[in-house]
């Protein structure tokens, strides 16, 4: 007897495309909103990620919390700074002082590269 397979906790891709349109609509409306409001489209957008199976894209990756969600914005919610030393672009949330540390270095070897040819 043969039974038919089931393929469990993997979406068809169809559903995995609109839940991509979803995250990016919900993180640019993110953007034009106030922030107690774009902390809830963050939160709705990692809720669709996880559900799916699919990691949050890069340039959005940078842009939220992820210990409390928080959206940031430039100067009144997030501080940019970066350590030269070690190659780091150190990004702290003000609202619950979390770090997160960003490595450059794959862009400084791309640098290097252009400068040899
Ligand atoms: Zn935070």
């Amino acid at each position: 007897m043969a039974f038919k397979k089931i393929q469990r906790g993997k979406k068809p891709n169809w559903q995995k495309d609109l839940a991509l349109e979803r995250i990016k609509i919900l993180f640019s409306e993110a953007k034009k909103q106030e922030p107690t409001l774009a902390k809830r489209y963050v939160t709705i957008a990692r809720y669709i990620g996880k559900k799916f199976n699919l990691p949050i894209p890069l340039p959005y990756k940078r842009q939220f919390c992820r210990k409390c969600n928080t959206f940031f914005k430039l100067g009144t919610n997030s501080r940019h700074r970066i350590d030269s030393e070690k190659h780091q672009i150190i990004i702290t949330c003000l609202e619950c002082k979390n770090i997160k540390r960003i490595p450059y270095i794959t862009e400084i070897k791309q640098k290097r590269k252009k400068q040899d040819l």
